[in-house]
């Protein structure tokens, strides 16, 4: 029996509602952490008097408005690996090795939807240019 080289179009069917899914999570988290930006934000450039008051809390603002961005910008990357993946899904290159040319592990997909090497050339390659 030859290896299967493509997924069949429900499986990328059920790849492609996995990974919207995920977006939908995603923008719903980065609606939160927008919010928690914008009132860090404000609250830190009105500098009012009522600001004063509270400069005893001002260092745990600031770390927790870093602590969003810093979210948001990881979560930003992640929505654009998403977006990737949903490309690979158009263009027919999705869940497929690009160094060996056989399908990626359903599991390793669901996790790592953009993905573009199998769990062992993964591996391989992190070995080859360690160092
Ligand atoms: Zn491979």
């Amino acid at each position: 029996m030859a290896t299967k080289t493509k997924w069949t179009k429900k499986e990328l069917e059920h790849f492609n509602l996995n990974i919207l899914d995920k977006r939908k999570k995603l923008l719903v988290e980065m609606g939160a952490l927008k919010e928690n930006t914008k009132i860090a934000n404000e609250s830190s450039i009105t500098g009012d008097s009522t600001y004063a008051y509270h400069m005893a809390d001002a260092g745990t603002d600031q770390g927790e408005r870093e602590k969003a961005y810093y979210w948001l910008a990881r979560e930003n990357s992640y929505l654009r690996y998403i977006n990737r993946a949903l490309e690979m899904i158009e263009d027919g290159t999705f869940g497929i090795c690009r160094t060996c040319g056989e399908l990626i592990k359903k599991e390793r997909l669901e996790e790592v939807p953009h993905t573009s090497s199998c769990f062992d050339c993964k591996t391989k390659s992190a070995t080859k240019t360690v160092g």
